[in-house]
């Protein structure tokens, strides 16, 4: 966490060495390292760069890397701040959200980074925070209809965040699938029930459990002997998920991904 803090290639070679040829987007939910450090190694080795998108912060601590090629959306603010970015047939709209803290009530490396770095970061604690994001992705059809809708969010938030998405928004299309970030769930109110609620998604994916502390196993199983994020408290989250969708007229389904399962949304 220290000096000579810098993703490990040989690693990242082993589990992704490319982005899939049709990705269009990346999205940044915040800044902090484990969501934004390896993404250098994809701007320097990948042939057709994607669309990136996430907070100011996001963006100048990546320039920080010098990149060559960098198509940034700098989503927590207007013009792109919950508004639609096209690339081929896919849409993501942004959202502002927060994020939960980790422990007593405290975020680590809060804060965010308002000027571009001129050197890539050094240690953990330069991977500031910054605005966090939630994003809803659509998948057109052929005549520019919504085919399929994903939620994404990638930390746990209080439950206001989701009046930031308007009710018009939610009105065109449900929710095919909501990838949910456990670490986090029981130190927020409500969550993810009242996302839930709102949201009222088909299918649920679970994400951002396993230890990311450990050396990356693929195939990990959260049902078999996984590791997972120290104070997770997977079970429980499960468990209390399990609970809540037994009291909806229609329970959304539960997808939980062992580590580099990849997902098909076939909607
Ligand atoms: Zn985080």
């Amino acid at each position: 966490m220290g000096a000579d803090f810098q993703p490990d290639e040989t690693r990242i070679k082993a589990v992704l060495p490319a982005l899939p040829e049709t990705t269009r987007f990346v999205l940044i939910g915040h800044a902090h390292y484990d969501h934004l450090m390896d993404l250098g190694y994809y701007l320097r080795t990948s042939p057709r760069q994607p669309i990136y998108v996430g907070s100011r912060t996001a963006y100048n601590i990546l320039l920080g890397l010098s990149p060559t090629a960098l198509d940034f959306r700098v989503a927590d603010a207007p013009p792109h701040l919950g508004r639609p970015i096209r690339a081929g047939r896919v849409v993501v709209t942004p959202f502002l959200s927060n994020h939960a803290p980790h422990v007593f009530g405290l975020t680590f490396m809060d804060g965010e980074v308002t000027e571009p770095r001129r050197s890539p970061p050094a240690d953990a604690w330069d991977y500031k925070l910054g605005r966090t994001l939630m994003f809803m992705v659509d998948f057109l059809g052929e005549q520019d209809q919504i085919a399929a809708r994903v939620f994404i969010n990638g930390a746990a938030s209080e439950p206001t965040v989701v009046r930031a998405i308007p009710d018009e928004f939610l009105r065109q299309h449900p929710i095919d699938v909501a990838i949910l970030c456990v670490p986090g769930w029981d130190k927020v109110t409500d969550y993810p029930k009242s996302l839930l609620d709102r949201l009222q998604p088909k299918r649920i994916v679970l994400s951002h459990y396993d230890d990311f502390f450990q050396p990356y196993l693929h195939g990990e199983d959260p049902h078999q002997g996984m590791a997972f994020v120290p104070f997770a408290r997977y079970e429980a989250f499960v468990e209390e998920l399990m609970t809540s969708n037994r009291r909806r007229v229609t329970p959304p389904s539960l997808v939980e991904p062992k580590t580099g399962d990849t997902i098909c949304i076939d909607c």
